[in-house]
Parts: C-alpha cells; sequence; structure tokens
C-alpha cells in the first residue's frame, strides 16, 4: 500500500475536506496519513465559520508522518492561514505535490486569512484550481478552453508551479492540464448529482493514482473519472443522509 500525506481542513457536515480525501484515498486502495489545518463550522447550506490550528501542530504532525512512513504523494487542501501555508510549504518541499488552492466554499465564505499566501505554495506543486481560484491566482479572466490555457501558461511558467489542471466544473466541464510544456483536454458532461467535495476528491485521487506510478496526464484522467462516478453515486446516497436537502431545495 502507498501512503498518501493530507494536510487538509475538517467539514463537520461530511461532505468535503480531511473525512472526503480520507474516503477517497482509502477508496482507491492507498493509506491516507491525515493532518489537520482547520475545523470549519458548517453544514451542506453554508460554512458558519472555522477556527485554524496553531502552525506548529501541522508542523510537528507531518513530520511525525514523515519520520514514520515513506510518503509517496502528497495533498493539499484547506489551510486557513498564511502562517499554516508557509509551514506547510516548508514541510512538503520536494515531495510531488498536489495543491488544491483553496480560497472560499462555493458558498462564497472565505476559508483561507491571507489568499495572497497561497501563491507561495505553487512553485513545485502541481496545482488544481477551479475556474474562480484560477482567476485569483492568475488574474486572468476565464471565459473559455483557451482562457483556461492561458490561467494554466501563468501558473506553470510565471508562478513556477510543476504543472497546472484548471477545472472547469463551473464553467464547460473540461479540465486543462498544461505539463512540460504541453496541453492536455479531458472533456466531461454535466452529471447530475451532488457536487459539495468534489474538489477536494479530484486532488486527493489525483495524488493516489500519482503514488501508484501514474505518468501526470494519466492520474488526471482518472481522477477525472473517479469523480464524476462519485458524484452519480452521491445523488442516491445524499438524499437518504439528508432529507433537509430536499426539503430546502425544492
Ligand atoms: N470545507 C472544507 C474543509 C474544504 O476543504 C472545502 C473545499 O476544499 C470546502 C469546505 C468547500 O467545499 P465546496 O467548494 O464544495 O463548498
Amino acid at each position: 500500500m502507498m501512503a498518501v500525506l493530507i494536510v487538509a481542513g475538517l467539514d463537520t457536515g461530511g461532505g468535503a475536506g480531511l473525512k472526503a480525501d480520507i474516503e477517497t484515498v482509502s477508496a482507491l486502495g492507498e493509506h491516507p496519513l491525515p493532518v489537520l489545518t482547520a475545523v470549519t463550522y458548517q453544514n451542506p447550506f453554508e460554512v458558519r465559520g472555522y477556527h485554524t490550528l496553531p502552525s506548529e501542530v501541522v508542523r510537528e504532525g507531518i513530520r511525525a508522518v514523515k519520520d514514520g512512513f515513506e510518503v509517496k504523494a502528497v495533498k493539499i487542501g484547506m489551510l486557513g492561514s498564511g502562517e499554516v501555508a508557509r509551514v506547510v510549504r516548508e514541510e512538503t518541499a520536494g515531495f510531488p505535490r498536489v495543491f488544491d488552492p483553496v480560497i472560499a466554499s462555493s458558498t462564497e465564505k472565505k476559508l483561507i486569512d491571507d489568499t495572497e499566501s497561497l501563491k507561495t505554495l505553487v512553485p513545485g506543486s502541481i496545482v488544481t484550481p477551479n475556474v474562480y481560484e484560477a482567476e485569483a491566482l492568475a488574474s486572468i479572466e476565464i471565459r473559455s478552453v483557451e482562457d483556461m490555457k492561458k490561467a494554466a501558461t501563468a501558473l506553470v511558467e510565471e508562478f513556477g508551479a510543476e504543472a497546472a489542471v484548471v477545472k472547469g466544473g463551473h464553467l464547460n466541464f473540461t479540465d486543462v492540464l498544461y505539463w512540460r510544456g504541453e496541453f492536455y483536454e479531458f472533456r466531461g458532461e454535466k452529471v447530475e448529482g451532488f457536487t459539495h467535495g468534489t474538489g477536494c476528491a479530484f486532488s486527493s485521487a489525483l495524488a493516489t493514482f500519482l503514488a501508484k506510478g501514474f505518468e501526470l496526464p494519466k492520474a488526471v484522467e482518472r481522477a477525472k473519472r473517479f469523480v464524476e462516478g462519485s458524484i452519480r453515486f452521491s445523488k442516491a446516497e445524499s438524499k437518504a443522509v439528508n432529507p433537509l436537502w430536499e426539503i430546502e431545495r425544492d
């Protein structure tokens, strides 16, 4: 079994964050090593707030894991603060690192106190922004696949990412990967279902497929298909777990 380090926040609603990451790595047959950065207070309708852990707690967690396991890949999600971002950058340098630059929830609650600090984790990372995050990081307006390519190129050529996957789930369901001077397009279509936490699942699945030894484009393809499958499955599941969801929506 391959060990995958997960650095992420906890969603009390059980949909996104560290729980989704653990489930993803486990579902793909590898071993999750969870290091918590922040505790959120949320349910599927709203993120009420969050509390970020002291950065030394995060540092000690990552160190303990590195000293006891052969970490094959790292997934970084919600960081909560610029201070935690700095510690995570220092402690994960040199590892294959998938970085999901979480800025805000879909309900538009900010999940980091210092958005600029996210840029410091881009160098050397495989960065997986959605279109909003890519717009914020690269300062490029995204309306098309061509714009996604421009943002992905900027994240690699200007910001120093190892690779960039700009995810089009909010735009056209196509994901664009830019890696070693080449573009790869992964077309998808709208899948009906519960999408909360799908960004977390995608980056965890990507880290897990890299840990298994897949080359990056194949790992992205597999991660995308895994998430599409999870969304399909979630439809029936989420209604059973959370009847309030339907009441609110109808
Ligand atoms: N809560 C936590 C702990 C997260 O890590 C994230 C996203 O990464 C979210 C909430 C937001 O999820 P969504 O964008 O699906 O609302």
